[in-house]
């Protein structure tokens, strides 16, 4: 994720009204600070909306939070996961074995969840070293990965152990909430799964506009999500993450919901201006990478050294690299979709030229 937004420092509970509260769980290290997690009240008990990462202290600000509500964990109904990462489905499995809560996701999230589970050890290191060199990545980024790999080291990522949904949240269809009128919308490109659900009922403070959003990481008052590869060995589908997530976005838009409530930063207003300015922000960004395969055709490595990020390529992070490259790569699929890029014949790895 790029650009951090003006961050509010208010209480871990903030009640939204109308039986929706919003809970900040903290990230440990990272600059995100907290997931929003939201809490529903049905007839049926309370659901939650996106989890938390999976850590001691983060188990304990959720468990804190629904303290505040006069709720323990044990309490939860169900859980509804806008995407499979680990800072919304981390604690989903703990959450359940207090509860015996229901967990649901959209099937093509739940598919990451299984293969990341199931894979073999060292499987997803070859895989991302394979992508990595493919993308022109210099041997002293490929390096690490191969020593992890020797050392061992895979048991420890996160999402390993992510717990197995036992509930598909199906696009268009309400969720079976007693009283209440929780819509799936499916919103793919930040993951292949990635939902927003859609509270079909009046805003509480009767705000003009078309319910209330839970918009997960897919639209976010000052953030503009990661959007780069699906990551998926066994996959040789051609996908279009950027173009999904760019339909996904306008889909959004005409939603115009008159409140979102997102998975990070803050709750706010106005979701068509807010589609519009991500809209225009990715379309200045894909002709500026078209400018750039002009002058001269580039590995998607290099053209993301080249790319404008929110400090100097050479004080980003290791991680954060291999991510710059996956969103250069999710940028370069798009142009080639539009016909405005190609890869140079017989490049290895493989360049792309300007159309
Ligand atoms: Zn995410
Ligand atoms: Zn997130």
């Amino acid at each position: 994720m790029a650009q951090t937004g003006q961050e509010r420092t208010d209480t871990a509970v903030v009640d939204h009204g109308g039986g929706v509260w919003g809970i900040k769980v903290p990230i440990p290290d990272n600059p995100l600070g907290h997931t929003l997690v939201h809490v529903l009240d049905t007839d049926r008990g309370p659901v939650l909306v996106d989890t938390g990462w999976d850590d001691p202290a983060s188990w304990d600000a959720l468990a804190a939070g629904l303290g505040a509500l006069g709720l323990a964990p044990a309490d939860v109904h169900g859980v509804v996961i806008t995407h499979h990462h680990p800072d919304h489905h981390g604690l989903s499995g703990q959450v359940r074995e207090a509860s015996g809560a229901w967990i649901a996701m959209h099937a093509a999230d739940t598919e990451v969840v299984l293969r990341t589970r199931s894979a073999e050890p060292g499987v997803w290191y070859d895989y991302m070293a394979a992508k990595l060199a493919a993308a022109g990545a210099p041997e002293e980024h490929l390096a690490p990965l191969r020593a992890a790999r020797r050392a061992g080291r895979l048991r420890t990522l996160p999402g390993l152990r992510a717990a197995v949904p036992d509930r598909e949240i199906v696009p268009g269809d309400l969720l079976p909430l007693a009283g209440r009128r929780l819509r799936a919308i499916w919103t793919p490109g930040h993951t292949p799964g990635h939902v927003c659900l859609h509270l079909e009922e009046e805003h509480p403070a009767r705000l003009p506009g078309n319910g209330r959003l839970f918009s997960g990481d897919h639209l976010l008052p000052g953030i503009s999500p990661h959007i780069g590869l699906y990551e998926d060995p066994t996959d040789t589908r051609v996908t279009d993450p950027l173009g999904d997530y760019l339909d996904s976005l306008e889909r959004i838009g005409r939603l115009a919901p008159a409140e979102v409530l997102p998975a990070h930063q803050h709750a706010f207003t106005d979701a068509p201006a807010r589609v519009r300015d991500l809209l225009a922000h990715h379309t200045e960004r894909l002709s500026g990478l078209w400018h750039l395969l002009a002058e001269q055709s580039l590995t998607p490595w290099a053209l993301a050294e080249r790319m404008e990020w929110n400090r100097p390529w050479a004080q980003i992070p290791y991680g954060s690299r291999t991510i710059a490259v996956s969103e250069a790569e999710a940028h370069l699929r798009r142009l080639v979709k539009q016909g405005r890029a190609e890869p140079v014949p017989g490049s290895d790895p493989v360049a792309y030229r300007a159309l």
